[in-house]
């Protein structure tokens, strides 16, 4: 190799790789020991060279190494217990670890202040690659840190490889037609989900969700052992979610497969979800796309129906009002139990009568991300303030609500 030439052999080099042998260090350990030394060798090839230039091998004893305790010799069992951990699970990007008894790792560095070294790698990242190396040329997966299927961890002193399989997730956006779904799956609360008499046993408090419906047929697909669902948002369990749908990233728990055939899929989604969520979009995703969409913080549209006897002029005013300033929004009786109480200023960005008749009307009502709609109606006994029930004078209430739009695409 011609780079090894441009390097000096210098006696410091010499002189550490000389007490590193003394000391019975595996060729592996060795070379690492003087690891700057000849770039573009291997470890052993290094060791290999700078033993022929001062006096030969070291003398072969059954000792095991005593910095690494001969893991690199066994590097191929290693291997054997990875694929043993990750046998029956589909993986095409992995990331190696290692867990070492600390006493090994205080000796390394004992060792590299009694040689002098100035080149030293620690053990255990040296391990990690040269596993991560081996794993390669076996099975032709890519190893690395970025976005893994499976994370090896070996654990040196117990022998064993624990395999943690990495999420699978796929986005999407998805449109609610049905009054009687909750976004997520929703634990019975008297049980929490073991199963009760009030649930009948399901451990639910609603029979199924968008997220069952959307995940199951990935589930089924990958064998996952679960699903996470993230939408951008959510609406009320009442509220249909309409237009371009809300966007979503569905995340598979230890999925045993993981190529996706999502047009299929989207197919057979249709069918089973008929008439009660629509999915569009599917596309592969990432973890980072669960945090963007849960970050997102987009302005939405709302169609509502109002109960309230008010003449058009009055309503018309009142929702000129109403854009015209910020609202002061006390957070709802109804979701006290998970938000913490507290005053927030939210904007109804524009709001429109669309129609009107005896008892009745109709609003568009386009609002900054998390204001409460139906409670900026009704008012939630002052909560909200002004409410377009103080505006108006009269007490109104909604009698249905749907989202139109959520307007994430929108700068
Ligand atoms: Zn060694
Ligand atoms: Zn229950």
């Amino acid at each position: 190799m011609a780079a090894v030439a441009t390097f000096e052999l210098t006696d410091a080099v010499r002189g550490v790789a000389q007490r590193g042998r003394d000391r019975g260090l595996c060729p592996e350990c060795l070379g690492r020991l003087v690891g700057r030394w000849g770039h573009g060798l291997s470890n052993s090839d290094r060791a290999a060279r700078l033993l022929g230039s001062s006096g030969g091998p070291p003398s072969p004893t059954d000792d095991p190494c005593p910095l690494c305790g001969g893991a690199f010799a066994r590097l191929p069992l290693w291997v054997d217990r990875c694929l043993r951990a990750a046998e029956g699970l589909e993986w095409h990007r992995f990331t190696c670890g290692s867990r070492w008894d600390p006493e090994r790792l205080a000796r390394e560095e004992a060792l590299w202040s009694e040689t002098g070294t100035e080149w030293g790698e620690s053990v255990r990242s040296a391990f990690n690659r040269e596993l991560g190396k081996a794993v390669e040329a076996r099975t032709g997966a890519l190893g690395g840190p970025e976005r893994p299927d499976v994370v090896f961890l070996a654990d040196l002193p117990v022998g064993r490889v624990d395999v943690t399989v990495m999420p699978l997730y796929v986005a999407g956006r998805y449109r609610k037609l049905d009054r009687t779904l909750p976004q997520t799956r929703w634990p019975c609360r008297r049980c929490g989900g073991r199963g009760c008499d009030t649930c009948g046993g399901t451990g639910k408090t609603y029979p199924t969700s968008v997220e069952e419906l959307v995940g199951a047929p990935f589930v089924r697909a990958t064998g996952a052992e679960g699903t996470r669902f993230h939408g951008m948002g959510r609406e009320d369990i009442d509220a249909r979610m309409l237009g371009g749908g809300r966007p979503f990233v569905l995340e598979l728990v230890r999925p045993r497969s993981r190529s996706l055939d999502l047009p299929a899929l989207a197919a057979q989604l249709e069918v089973e979800a008929a008439g009660r969520v629509e999915v569009r979009e599917l596309g592969p995703a990432s973890g980072e796309d669960v945090v963007r969409v849960k970050e997102a913080a987009p302005e939405k549209s709302y169609r509502v129906g109002v109960l309230g006897t008010v003449d058009r002029a009055k309503v018309n005013e009142a929702l000129r009002l109403a854009t015209a300033r910020a609202i002061a929004q006390r957070t709802p009786r109804r979701v006290a139990h998970r938000r913490s109480d507290r005053v927030r200023d939210r904007r109804i960005v524009a709001a429109r009568l669309v129609d009107g008749a005896e008892g009745r009307f109709t609003l568009d009502i386009r609002a900054e991300a998390g204001t409460y709609i139906k409670e900026w109606v009704e008012g939630d006994e002052g909560r909200t303030e002004p409410s377009l029930a103080s505006l108006v004078g009269t007490p109104l209430k909604v009698e249905y609500l749907d989202v139109l739009e959520i307007h994430d695409r929108e700068e």
